[in-house]
């Protein structure tokens, strides 16, 4: 524990505050900086260019919260500063990525997911951190945010100078990749602004773009939400487009490519947070364990995860498609055969999409066969 420094209550020194929580986040595993709370124009811009042509998909909440989402203040009043963290999630476990992407027949689960749900990790961290402040200064106004509020998390972390916005979209640090999770405080503390990361690092490099595979980087810095495996897995409801299908392999929650791709994760930083470490083999159990849950195992299986989120139907309509990659057996065909008398009308309709699927390919092999001996 470090020892605090000494900071009188009725004139707190800003800047002596400033270097102690960067120490109280140390020892809770976040990096912070600390960013005013108004959002720089290009950054809003980009917002509302993306919203403008429709890339959000059906996640109307960013057109609900556009004004608080380009004006933190109005999410909290008397809001003065932003303190930005960053949280690693990289868990030793998750480094065999390209080894089961590369597997048909084991479910691929975005690494961040592996563990607990790092919503609630994440958020006790910030408490924490603003209780160390309390302690310290007295009562000020903060509030904590994981996901949970409409803020442009990525630009205030880049103007908080945590890292830049690489062209797939995500924050990356120099010396710990984009493998960290971001969450923010808004208080009223006048703390100074560290400088803005100005520098974008991507260079001429374009990984992400070629790499993506459904082509959602649609152009550097954008991304077409609705081709993108992580928002169809995760936030799309209903059925998948069946173009998309068959790019999506075995991604069954999210997606990891574009960041598996980028160079500037050589330098990831394992996580220390033990919450995050993967639970139930979750980062490689086969599509057919996975198929045969029922919900009640999905229940208890993902309790705590943020895979819990999508529901069993979701998460049955994502494992439909992954059995349609999946090679061709006897195990997947009953399997999927089975299921259809208990499915819902969505995760039918991918049933069956995916036995047409294997369908295709058997009627492929038998006219290579037939090309071969006739
Ligand atoms: S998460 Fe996957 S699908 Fe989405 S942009 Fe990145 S690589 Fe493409
Ligand atoms: S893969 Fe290349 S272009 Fe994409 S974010 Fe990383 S460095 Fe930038």
């Amino acid at each position: 524990m470090n020892t605090p420094l000494q900071i009188k209550t009725d004139a707190p020194d800003y800047n002596a505050l400033t270097q102690q929580i960067r120490l109280w986040a140390e020892e809770l595993a976040l990096t912070v900086g600390f960013t005013s709370p108004t959002i720089a124009a290009h950054h809003r811009q980009r917002l509302s260019a993306w919203l403008a042509a429709g890339y959000h998909g059906d996640m109307d909440f960013f057109e609900r919260n556009q004004a608080a989402r380009t004006d933190p203040r109005q999410l909290q009043e008397n809001t003065l500063c932003i303190i930005s963290a960053r949280l690693n999630y990289w868990d030793e476990q998750s480094s065999n990525a390209q080894s089961i992407l590369t597997n048909p027949n084991i479910g691929y689960i975005s690494r961040y997911a592996l563990g607990r749900d790092y919503h609630k990790v994440l958020r006790q961290k910030l408490k924490q951190l603003c209780l160390n402040i309390e302690a310290e200064i007295g009562s000020f106004i903060w509030r904590p945010f994981t996901d949970s509020a409409p803020i442009m998390e990525h630009a205030l972390a880049e103007q908080a100078g945590l890292g830049f916005i690489g062209k797939n979209t995500l924050l990356i640090h120099p010396q710990a990749g984009s493998t960290f999770f971001l969450g923010e405080v808004i208080c009223n503390l006048p703390l100074a602004s560290d400088p803005a990361t100005e520098k974008c690092g991507c260079g001429p490099c374009n990984n992400c773009l070629t790499d993506c595979p459904t082509g959602a980087i649609v152009a550097p810095f954008t991304v077409d939400a609705r081709r993108c495996i992580s928002y169809l897995t995760i936030e799309h409801e209903g059925s998948i487009d069946e173009s998309l299908r068959p790019l999506m392999g075995n991604r069954i929650y999210g997606c990891d490519d574009c960041q598996l791709t980028c160079p500037w994760n050589k330098f990831s930083q394992t996580t220390i947070t033990a919450d995050f470490s993967t639970r139930h083999q979750l980062d490689q159990q086969p599509l057919l364990t996975l198929w045969h849950w029922s919900e009640q195992d999905f229940l208890s299986k993902t309790e705590g995860s943020p895979i819990r989120r999508i529901g069993y139907e979701k998460w049955r309509r994502n494992l439909a498609i992954a059995l349609g990659n999946a090679p061709s057996s006897t195990e997947v065909l009953q399997g999927l055969e089975n299921a259809i008398l208990n499915a819902s009308d969505l995760v039918k309709e991918h049933i069956l999409w995916a036995l047409a699927q294997h369908k295709n390919k058997t009627n492929q092999q038998a006219v290579h066969v037939r090309r071969y001996f006739l």
